[in-house]
């Protein structure tokens, strides 16, 4: 095929994010065929909003679990040998590494939050740092690179990898800005935006990560990889120091407690943190529950296009969810989730409720919370591929990266 015709045309623009199933499968489907030498060619290249047809752009959809990574895996693998599409693959693996190494550290979520908080603060009394952070989130820099990727981002949600780690990269040691507050601005416009991948790549960008391995976005790298569209020579900083965080992390191993629900009488509950929960193999429910407010990710405002896109996705599940399953199915859009699991459970004589593994991030901590004053047990159940990835995800990525053929053999996928 020529290249022209692997041109996809895969638009960014936020109208393109359809949050349903429909629309990842699509979106796959017109991506396979680019996943393999291609991809490993092009995917550095950020062509600006509206051109990023040379990566998949279904990262919203993996995020909300519209679309599971082993279903993106095995459309790639059924088209390219392992060889071929290489890089793409181990990009999916990315994802499943920095869930896996968080689910190990909640100190490290826990920390972020407490200093956000503290920087939050910080914000109202330090009228300099005040100024320029404000800069920084209206894309007023002055820096032409840095201010369109702003502008990018909070117009379409997405932002192309390489544009995020220059990004990170200039927030921290060009316009000396904390990498918290970066991480923040991320997590509440990106579509995609996720506690795991967002945090760790911020905290990989400053050295946190990998200890002592920073990135330094580089002005002729920007040039070659936006193809000519910005050389911001001169303007960036030529050095990035590590960061140094000395406090306490401590490492627990996720463990996957197998739950026997045949004879009790259980509901399902559907957050925008996994809505594809039909493909979980479980026995028939006795309800299920769709929580479709959404849930902030900050105490700052979440970007329009970020916001709308679990709400939605959570309603295309309950959709896919009535067309399945006899029994009833209550959608719950307010605040108060304790006031309608108490409700739900009463109604539907329930036992318990079940959900997929809640990860670190806010819908955990305000669904456990809800379960807890709703008097109503919570058991998670962890999906296989989860369970195969997160083990080794305790250190680097190059442990899971070895253990990839074997993942994908244990998952019938070679
Ligand atoms: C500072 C920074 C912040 C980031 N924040 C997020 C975030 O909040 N949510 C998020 O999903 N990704 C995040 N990423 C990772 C990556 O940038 C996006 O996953 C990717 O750009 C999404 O575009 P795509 O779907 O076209 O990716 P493709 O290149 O087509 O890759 C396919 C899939 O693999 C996964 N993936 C690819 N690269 C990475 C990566 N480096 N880390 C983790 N997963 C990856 C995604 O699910 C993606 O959809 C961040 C990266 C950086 C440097």
């Amino acid at each position: 095929m020529s290249q022209s015709s692997l041109d996809l045309g895969l638009p960014s623009k936020a109208a393109d994010w359809n949050p349903t199933r429909d629309a990842a499968l699509s979106r796959l489907d017109r991506f396979v065929e680019a996943a393999g030498n291609q991809y490993a060619r092009q995917r550095n290249f950020d062509f600006g909003a509206g051109k990023h047809a040379k990566v998949s752009q279904l990262s919203p959809w993996i995020r909300h679990r519209l679309i599971q990574e082993e279903e993106v895996l095995a459309a790639i693998l059924d088209q390219h040998n392992l060889t071929t599409a290489e890089k793409f693959v181990q990009e999916v693996f990315w994802r499943g590494y920095f869930k896996g190494w968080l689910e190990h550290r909640p100190d490290v979520w826990q920390y972020y939050k407490h200093d956000l908080m503290q920087l939050f603060g910080q914000l109202d009394k330090d009228a300099s740092l005040a100024r320029r952070y404000d800069e920084a989130v209206e894309g007023r820099t002055g820096l032409a690179c840095f201010d369109a990727w702003v502008l990018e981002l909070t117009e379409t949600g997405y932002l192309h990898n390489h544009a995020r780690m220059w990004f990170a990269s200039i927030w921290t040691y060009t316009l000396n800005l904390p990498w918290q507050l970066g991480a923040d601005f991320f997590y509440r416009h990106l579509v995609d935006g996720d506690p795991a991948s967002n945090t760790c790549s911020w905290r990989w960008v400053c050295g946190l990560h990998t200890v002592g391995k920073t990135y330094l976005a580089r002005a002729s790298n920007i040039e070659k990889f936006t193809a000519g569209r910005f050389n911001p020579v001169s303007d960036l900083a030529n050095a990035a120091p590590a960061l140094e965080d000395l406090r306490p992390i401590h490492i627990n191993a996720p463990s996957f407690a197998s739950h026997d629900l045949s004879g009790r009488r259980f509901g399902l509950i559907i957050t925008e943190e996994d809505c594809s929960l039909a493909q979980l193999d479980l026995p028939r429910p006795a309800a299920v529950l769709v929580f479709s407010s959404r849930t902030e990710r900050s105490l700052k405002p979440l970007g329009a296009i970020a916001a709308r896109f679990g709400p939605l996705a959570v309603k295309d599940a309950m959709v896919r969810t009535q067309s399945g399953f006899d029994g009833p199915i209550s959608e719950y859009a307010d605040e108060n989730w304790a006031e309608a699991l108490r409700d739900w459970k009463n109604a539907n004589a329930l036992e318990a409720c079940v959900t997929s593994r809640l990860t670190q991030g806010p819908v955990q901590k305000r669904l456990r919370t809800a379960c807890r004053d709703a008097d109503i047990e919570l058991i998670q159940v962890t999906r296989r591929y989860d369970q195969l990835v997160w083990p080794n995800a305790k250190r680097g990525f190059f442990g899971l990266k070895k253990k990839i053929p074997a993942i994908l053999d244990g998952l019938g996928l070679t």
